[in-house]
C-alpha cells in the first residue's frame, strides 16, 4: 500500500465483524419492488420512498410488509448476496452473522427450509466472490409472534438442521414482551446446542418498557452469551458494572433510529466503551436507514474523536465475539491482526477529516481485505 491513508479511508478498510444486522432490513429497496413486481405484491410506494416512516413502530410495519414481497428461493438467495456484496463494499466487512425471521416469510407459503437454503446459497455466493464468511440466526419478532411460534421454530429446526443456523435471537418491540415470556424456548435452544442473543434495553423503548434489569434475565435466565444494543442498561451503575466485569459483548448500532435519537445514541455507545462494557458496531437495518458499515464507523468516530487504537479494539471485538468455531476465529483474528497492522502503518497521521457520506467508500482490493 503506497499512498499514505485518510482517516475516512482508514476506518472504510479496517476489517470488520458484522453481528447486528437483519436480513429484512437489509434488501436494497430496487430490489424490493422488483420482488414486489414478480410476486404480485402491492407495495405502498414507491423505490424512491418506499424506506419512509414517522417513528420506530411505523419502521416495523414497513420491515414486516417488505419481507411479504421475498417470496421464492431464489429471492431469498439474491437479497442475501446483495446484502453481503454491500456489507464488503462499504466498509470492509469479512465475516456477518445475519438475523433472519422464518415468521415473515411462512405465512406467504416459504416454508423454513425454503428460506434457510435461499439464504444460504446467497451467503455461499457471496463468500466465493467476495471471501465474507457468515453465519445465521435464527430470530423471533416478538411483535408478531407468541411464545408458542418460537418453540416452533425450534422444531423447525430439528426438523431442519444447517450447519449455518448456529443460534438464535429476539427482536422487535421490547414492550411487546419481557425476555423472561421466552423463557422455555431459550432454555430449550441452550438444550439443543444454539448460542442465544436478544434485543434488549433498546432506546427506542422507554426504561419502563426496556428497564436494566431485562439484561440479567437475558444473561442469567435466558443464557445469551452475547447481546444486542444494551443503552438503557446506563440507568443502573451495578449491572453496567457487572457486564463490564464479565465482557459480555454488545453488538451496537449507531444509525437505526429516529433521526432526533441519533445523537444521543451515539453519546450512549461511547459512554458504554469508556465504561469498559465490550461493544461491538453494527448496522442493524442498513437498507432501510440508508447506512453501511463503513457510514456507522465513521460518524461514531466523529462523533467520539476515537482513532486507530480504539478502530483496532472494536474490530477485534467483533472477531471475539463472533461465533465462529475456534479454529476459524482464530485464523480470523491472525488475520485482522495482520490487516491492521498494515493499515495503521499506511494511515497518515496528519489526515483526521472523516466525510461522512453514505455512498462513500474506499472498496477493498484483496490485499487491503486481508485474504
Ligand atoms: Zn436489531
Amino acid at each position: 500500500m503506497r499512498a499514505m491513508l485518510s482517516l475516512s479511508d482508514y476506518l472504510d478498510l479496517v476489517p470488520k465483524v458484522e453481528l447486528h444486522c437483519h436480513i429484512a432490513g437489509a434488501v436494497r429497496a430496487t430490489t424490493l419492488v422488483e420482488m414486489a413486481t414478480a410476486n404480485g405484491v402491492h407495495l405502498p410506494r414507491p423505490a424512491e420512498t418506499l424506506y419512509r416512516w414517522q417513528d420506530f413502530y411505523g419502521f416495523l410495519e414497513v420491515l414486516r410488509l417488505g419481507a411479504l414481497a421475498v417470496k421464492r428461493r431464489e429471492d431469498f438467495s439474491r437479497i442475501a448476496y446483495e446484502c453481503v456484496e454491500d456489507m464488503h463494499r462499504h466498509g470492509n466487512v469479512r465475516h456477518v452473522e445475519i438475523f433472519f425471521n422464518p415468521h415473515y416469510y411462512t405465512p406467504n407459503g416459504a416454508t423454513y427450509p425454503l428460506v434457510v437454503d435461499g439464504l444460504a446459497e446467497g451467503l455461499e455466493h457471496a463468500e466465493r466472490d467476495f471471501g465474507v464468511s457468515s453465519l445465521m440466526i435464527a430470530c423471533i419478532d416478538r411483535s408478531v409472534c407468541l411464545p408458542s411460534e418460537a418453540l416452533q421454530m425450534l422444531d423447525w429446526m430439528a426438523e431442519y438442521p444447517h450447519p449455518r443456523v448456529v443460534g438464535i435471537g429476539l427482536d422487535g418491540a421490547e414492550r411487546a414482551g419481557p425476555p423472561l415470556v421466552w423463557l422455555e424456548a431459550w432454555r430449550r435452544a441452550g438444550r439443543a446446542g444454539y448460542r442465544r442473543t436478544a434485543h434488549v434495553c433498546e432506546d427506542n423503548q422507554t426504561l419502563f418498557e426496556g428497564p436494566p434489569q431485562h439484561i440479567t434475565h437475558c444473561r442469567d435466565a435466558l443464557g445469551c452469551d452475547r447481546l444486542d444494543h444494551g443503552y438503557n442498561m446506563l440507568a443502573d451503575p451495578d449491572i453496567t458494572a457487572r457486564m463490564a466485569r464479565d465482557g459480555t459483548p454488545f453488538t451496537m448500532a449507531c444509525w437505526s433510529s429516529i433521526p432526533p435519537n441519533r445523537a444521543p445514541r451515539r453519546d450512549r455507545i461511547q459512554r458504554m466503551f469508556s465504561a469498559g462494557l465490550n461493544i461491538v458496531l453494527g448496522t442493524d437495518d442498513p437498507t432501510m436507514f440508508e447506512t453501511n458499515m463503513g457510514h456507522c464507523w465513521r460518524t461514531v468516530f466523529q462523533h467520539t474523536g476515537w482513532g486507530v487504537a480504539e478502530a483496532r479494539q472494536l474490530s477485534l471485538a467483533g472477531v471475539q465475539a463472533s461465533w465462529l468455531p475456534e479454529e476459524q476465529r482464530s485464523a480470523l483474528h491472525a488475520e485482522f491482526t495482520e490487516a491492521l497492522d498494515r493499515l495503521g502503518a499506511a494511515l497518515d497521521p496528519n489526515d483526521r477529516t472523516l466525510d461522512l457520506s453514505v455512498e462513500r467508500s474506499r472498496a477493498p482490493m484483496p490485499r487491503d481485505a486481508g485474504r
